[in-house]
């Protein structure tokens, strides 16, 4: 059963609340370097400072500093910080399959974190006029949306709300 505009209202406070008292700092990566890497703003300095002093024809710039769109959730490479993005459809569906398969801790603030990115990523429901390039796919997001209801239904039971 679909959450109610009231249940949805109240689990994205219960979410953001966790998420609030996790530390975390915009993604960051080498401009001129392997896109492909986050860092967390102090290391990406000190890379670029490292891939300048051994490779002086090249030009290598810290880049970043907003969110960009990314299949999971980064973390810095070199110290494992806790970086910010906004997680693709594709990256909102991986996170609901591991809570409705590993459960969801609600007594963990980054359980907490976590689904309130796939909410200001996704949303609760799909855009009103939508349009979708088949049927599979049209199916494919319907039981996303369906998936993300049951699975934040048994977190408001966890709860007890
Ligand atoms: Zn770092």
């Amino acid at each position: 059963m679909k959450l109610t505009e009231y249940e949805q209202e109240y689990l994205e406070k219960f979410f953001d609340d966790g998420s609030y008292r996790v530390e975390s700092e915009p993604e960051h990566w080498i401009h001129g370097g392997d896109e492909g890497f986050s860092y967390c703003q102090k290391c990406c300095e000190k890379e670029v400072k490292r891939l300048t002093a051994e490779n002086p024809a090249e030009e290598y710039s810290v880049d970043g500093g907003w969110k960009i769109e990314g299949d999971n959730t980064p973390y810095c490479e070199k110290c494992g910080k806790l970086l910010e993005n906004t997680l693709t459809d594709y990256g909102c569906e991986v996170e609901i399959d591991h809570f409705l398969t590993n459960g969801f801790d609600v007594t963990s603030d980054l359980d907490r974190r976590s689904m309130s990115e796939v909410i200001s990523s996704g949303g609760w429901e799909p855009f009103a006029r939508q349009l979708f390039k088949n049927e599979d796919e049209r199916e494919n997001t319907l039981n996303y949306f369906d998936d993300l209801h049951r699975l934040c239904r048994s977190i408001l039971i966890k709860i007890g709300k």
